[in-house]
């Protein structure tokens, strides 16, 4: 019989044992069961190519770039080198007032990888704090082109935008909202693009469904003359992998540029080739947001950081039209640090050098073929996929959303596999090394877990 909430995940999956004399008390783990997670741990020691070690000394194949951001692989030694000699060379230094080479020569080579129109990067820390940056700098261009009434940010339900204020805000899932109810004024949301389309369908969505066109709605409910920017993630990573219909980026596009609002997308997954031959999904679409925002890939996850690229148009705006002193009143501490910059420069080559982001699309084929080949497993209800990027949709036990999924990953990190899961969905995003015998052991582990998973 189905349990209801007191189903815990961990009892039937134990974890393994932490090292000895490993405090795990302190560390307040983030998005994490701390309680479950500390009485039954599981850590990684080291990481190498596509594979994870963990402290008991056991393999697991990375299915998940991490969280969606090794995108060329773990521990790869030309980023670990350039970051060892960084830090030799400059610790830190500053980038208010002041600078240092390296994130001139990051962003200068960012903006040679974005598309056309896109090229003035601002850095920072996170995919959270690229998100506010983004949303700022939208509120800016209106402010300093004189257009004052444009305050709303819309967003869309199911949206993702990470966890500070404006990201939550403008984000739509309920569990990261509704605690904080200090959050932006005059914020609205789309609908989400889930459960309105084809089951198992492969790749984009056919129809757009109308769906962009729920922007006139709001348009016409608040005035396009109060809203400032439409956010929205190209695919939707973190709530299921959610592939829009085919149009609806270009028709958001249209209509935004229509009433004069900004349109941002959040590339935090999707960018470094996660969807297809190009370093941003913008670009593998042909649909190009004013303001695009980035992190997890840049540095190939070895050193945190995030960017946000506008349009010269929006640059311009707020910087070159501005009264003398600083222009845009924003930036971080670690704006451009030494070891991020560094790491970013040395990652963005890698991705050249291994012609990583054309690899996605070669292997996007082979790729679809075999997650689709799951589609007769027991509890499969819908399985996307587009690039290097799948989900596998899994039916809900009855009163117990989220635990049928919970449990597969359980298990299979206990067989070798690292996949991540989302309510009742899987998501697959491995490293864009990833070899074709590789593919199959995802396939292979997952349909045994499936095939004996109640
Ligand atoms: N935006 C998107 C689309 C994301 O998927 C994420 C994280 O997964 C974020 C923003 C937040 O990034 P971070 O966790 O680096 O703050």
């Amino acid at each position: 019989m189905a349990s209801t909430q007191t189903f815990d995940a961990d009892q039937a999956a134990p974890g393994i044992a932490a090292p000895a004399g490993l405090d795990l008390s302190h560390f307040w783990m983030p998005f994490t069961n701390n309680r479950h997670f500390k009485a039954n741990p599981r850590l990684f020691a080291s990481a190498s190519g596509m594979h994870y070690t963990t402290t008991d000394g056991r393999r697991v194949l990375d299915a998940t770039s991490g969280l969606w951001c090794v995108n060329a692989g773990h521990a790869r030694a030309p980023i670990t080198e350039a970051i060892r000699a960084a830090a030799g060379e400059l610790d830190f230094a500053p980038t208010f007032q002041l600078g240092h080479p390296l994130p001139f020569q990051l962003a200068s080579k960012l903006a040679g990888m974005m598309p056309e129109g896109l090229d003035r990067v601002f850095f920072t820390n996170s995919g959270s704090e690229s998100v506010e940056t983004a949303l700022k700098m939208a509120l800016a261009y209106h402010q300093a082109r004189g257009d004052h009434g444009r305050f709303r940010l819309i967003g869309r339900q199911r949206g993702y935008h990470g966890t500070n204020f404006g990201g939550i805000s403008v984000g739509g899932i309920g569990g990261n909202r509704r605690r904080y109810v200090s959050q932006l004024w005059g914020v609205d949301h789309l609908g989400h693009t889930h459960g309105q389309a084809l089951r198992f369908q492969r790749g984009l969505q056919p129809g757009n469904g109308g769906l962009a066109e729920e922007l006139e709605d709001l348009v016409a409910l608040h005035g396009a003359e109060t809203i400032a920017a439409v956010i929205v993630e190209p695919v939707a990573g973190s709530t299921g992998v959610l592939i829009p219909p085919q149009g609806y980026l270009e028709a958001l596009r249209a209509i935004t540029r229509k009433h004069g609002i900004l349109l941002i997308f959040d590339e935090v997954i999707t960018g470094f080739g996660r969807v297809g031959d190009a370093a941003t999904a913008a670009g593998v679409f042909g649909v190009t947001p004013d303001i695009l925002t980035l992190a997890k890939g840049l540095t190939n996850a070895t050193v945190p950081m995030g960017a946000v690229v506008a349009s010269r148009a929006v640059h311009d705006a707020i910087v070159d039209h501005a009264p003398p002193g600083i222009e845009f009143y924003h930036g971080y501490t670690y704006s451009g640090h030494p070891l991020a910059a560094a790491a970013g420069l040395a990652t963005l080559a890698l991705y050249e050098d291994e012609a990583l982001f054309a690899r996605t699309a070669a292997l996007a084929g082979l790729w679809e073929e075999a997650i689709h080949g799951l589609s007769d497993c027991p509890h499969v209800v819908d399985i996307r996929n587009i690039g290097l990027v799948a989900a596998i949709e899994l039916a809900p036990r009855d009163g117990a959303v989220g635990e049928r999924a919970m449990e597969v990953f359980h298990r299979a990190f206990d067989s070798g596999l690292l996949i991540r899961v989302t309510g009742d969905t899987i998501a697959l995003s491995p490293p864009l090394i990833i070899e074709e015998a590789q593919i199959g052991q995802i396939t292979e582990t997952l349909r045994d877990l499936l095939q004996t998973t109640a």
